[in-house]
């Protein structure tokens, strides 16, 4: 079965025009013409890519944008009218990962679907959860929140092990031999350290949850999300 799009746009023949060009390309794809069902329908299914319309009768794009990255990375690129959005949309503030302008050949639109799928593969983006966190083992980056993560080699390699087992708490020696090459040569603290500076980079994307948890003479944890 193909990778799943989702087309948010609410002009009938903008949309038939996308659906008819991916599903030639192997696409399997699913038409919403309002803003407001998205996260209700990304709640129940999961999609690889979204295409999003900017001007939409109930919801801006922009807003809807921001909502869908509260709780997921999805790659989404934005359709676009005017010359006005396309500088927001440049300016990255909103979350959006590519845009293309109205009119557009269906098979541009398509070419930069395919385009936007490689550069994200790899990644996985479960459907319902909320500050999940994406491994692509690859590019050895982590997504947390929707955020990329700027990593030191350390600081990657913790939350990576943590993120395979949330809710298990590991020794400061356990996560030495786990993450380390040379656990032999490093201190505890050592590990203290890197805990922290990472800490630190959770809560810059997300001020009011820490998800790792100290136990005391233990070591740490990933919380596990409800
Ligand atoms: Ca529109």
């Amino acid at each position: 079965m193909g990778q799943k799009v989702l087309i948010v746009e609410d002009e009938p023949g903008i949309a038939d025009t996308i659906q008819y060009a991916l599903e030639t390309d192997g696409f399997e794809t699913v038409c919403l013409a309002s803003g407001l069902p998205v996260i209700p329908f990304l709640l129940r299914e999961s999609v690889d890519i979204i295409i999003l319309d900017i001007g939409l009768p109930d919801i801006n794009g922009f807003e809807l944008c921001k909502e869908i990255r509260k709780a997921q990375a999805v790659p989404i690129i934005f359709l676009t009218a005017r010359a006005n959005e396309i500088d927001k949309v440049v300016g990255l503030e909103i979350g959006g990962d590519d845009y293309v302008t109205k009119p557009f050949s269906p098979r541009e639109l398509s070419a930069r679907v395919k385009a936007l799928l490689r550069r994200t593969k790899g990644l996985s983006f479960p459907s319902g959860s909320n500050l999940t966190f994406q491994i692509d083992e690859s590019r050895k980056q982590i997504t947390y929140s929707g955020k990329l993560l700027d990593l030191s080699r350390y600081e990657y390699a913790l939350l990576k092990t943590f993120t395979r087992r949330p809710g298990h708490v590991f020794s400061r020696d356990q996560l030495m031999d786990l993450c380390w090459d040379e656990p032999e040569s490093s201190l505890d603290r050592t590990v203290d350290a890197h805990i922290k500076n990472l800490r630190n980079k959770l809560r810059a994307i997300t001020p009011d949850h820490d998800p790792i948890v100290t136990h005391r003479g233990m070591g740490y944890s990933l919380k596990e999300e409800p």
